[in-house]
C-alpha cells in the first residue's frame, strides 16, 4: 500500500525532530493533504494506526488530517476558483489559468511532549 510508505517516511522525519528536541513522545501530528496528492485519507490513517502500535514514540499520538483543496488561478486578474469544469476565468473570461495547490502532503503542525 502506497500510504504505508508515506507514513513511514513521515514518521522517520518526525523521529529526527523528536531526537533533536529531546522529546519523550509525539502528542499530535497535523498533516495537510492536498486534493491532488493521490493520498487516500482513510488508508493513510489506517497505515498510521498500524505504525503506532510498533513504535512507542507514536503510541499515543493523534493524527489530524487537513484537506487542502486544489484551486485554479487566473493569470490575468488573479481570481482564484475551484470549479474544475470552468475553463475560463469567472471574473474576466480569460483563458490563462494555472493550477495552484492541492498536491501537498506536509506536516503542518507537530506537538511533542518534552519533559526535563
Ligand atoms: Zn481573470
Amino acid at each position: 500500500m502506497h500510504e504505508t510508505s508515506l507514513v513511514i517516511a513521515m514518521c522517520t522525519q518526525i523521529e529526527e525532530m523528536v531526537k533533536a528536541q529531546n522529546a519523550q513522545k509525539v502528542v499530535s501530528i497535523t498533516v495537510r493533504v492536498g486534493e491532488f496528492s493521490g493520498v487516500e485519507e482513510e488508508a493513510f490513517s489506517f497505515a498510521f494506526e498500524v505504525y503506532k502500535k510498533e513504535h512507542p514514540l507514536f503510541k499515543e499520538a493523534v493524527l489530524k488530517l487537513e484537506k487542502v483543496p486544489a484551486l485554479k488561478r487566473c493569470l490575468n486578474c488573479g481570481e482564484e476558483f475551484s470549479n474544475f469544469q470552468q475553463r475560463v476565468c469567472p471574473r474576466c473570461q480569460k483563458e490563462e489559468i494555472i493550477y495552484t495547490g492541492g498536491e501537498e502532503l506536509e506536516i503542518a503542525k507537530l506537538e511533542l511532549l518534552v519533559e526535563d
